[in-house]
């Protein structure tokens, strides 16, 4: 019998820009490749909670798009903060990655309310952190992505960071070298680019988490072809992380 994996893209419709749907993609794609059947469910505002959800992928969005689905986030926060609690594992990038955190407040001094999942908060600066990026991490080796933000992002408390990054004026907030945020199984990042794509390691990691949550293990069931394809797709992953490497900013 062959084994679903509920697959949820978080606002589509408003938060999904320089290429974050490409993570929903890959997501996608992979899983099919290790032999398991992807359900997509594109969740937008006032739509209907599926009943089953493995994964979360949500994407960046202007400052006007965070606006539009502030509402519904706060709809569905506790549900969301449950989830997260429960391990099942997210990926939030740039803006819905500063709405996971406490706040962020906009340039124009506009206060969005954060549901609070990632001990962060973002307060919007005049100058745009824009360009490729590459930050190191324990677990995934270096990520590689783009980030275009006004939001300056600082974690509190013990809030463990995605990872470093080396330059000056990148980053979470251009001051501190940290990039991104992890708790539980939720990792929020200002990597787009799209980030899954170029990084089939941290694509693995969220694939392998959604599976032993839900079957208890990891087990692919591929066929030769299958594992060629993977393998071709790693290859082309592996020419984008260098020409994105090669052109910092
Ligand atoms: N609007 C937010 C900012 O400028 C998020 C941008 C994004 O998602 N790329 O900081």
């Amino acid at each position: 019998m062959v084994s679903t994996i509920d697959v949820m893209s978080l606002y589509p419709r408003d938060m999904n820009i320089y290429g974050d749907w490409g993570n929903v993609l890959v997501v996608l794609r992979r899983l099919a490749l290790y032999g398991y059947e992807p359900v997509l469910h594109r969740y937008n505002q006032g739509d209907d909670w599926p009943d089953h959800v493995d994964l979360i992928l949500g994407g960046g969005g202007q400052d006007n798009g965070q606006k539009l689905i502030t509402d519904d986030l706060f709809r569905r926060a506790d549900l969301l903060r449950g989830l997260a609690r429960d391990g099942v594992p997210m990926l939030m990038i740039c803006g819905l990655y500063q709405l996971f955190g406490s706040y962020f407040q906009t340039v124009d001094g506009t206060r969005l309310e954060g549901i609070g999942v990632l001990d962060v908060f973002t307060e919007g600066r005049g100058r745009r952190m824009i360009g490729n990026l590459v930050e190191h991490t324990d677990d995934f080796g270096d990520v590689i992505g783009y980030e275009n933000h006004s939001g300056q992002t600082f974690l509190r408390g013990d809030t463990a960071p995605l990872g470093q990054v080396d330059m000056d004026g990148t980053g979470n907030n251009g001051e501190d070298h940290t990039e991104g945020a992890r708790v539980h199984n939720v990792i929020g990042t200002y990597m787009h680019g799209s980030v899954l794509p170029k990084n089939p390691r941290l694509a693995d990691h969220l694939i392998r988490v959604a599976a032993e949550r839900r079957y208890g293990g990891f087990r692919p069931e591929q066929t030769s072809a299958m594992r060629a394809e993977l393998a071709r797709l790693d290859g082309i992953a592996a020419q984008a992380r260098a020409v994105a490497a090669s052109r910092p900013r």
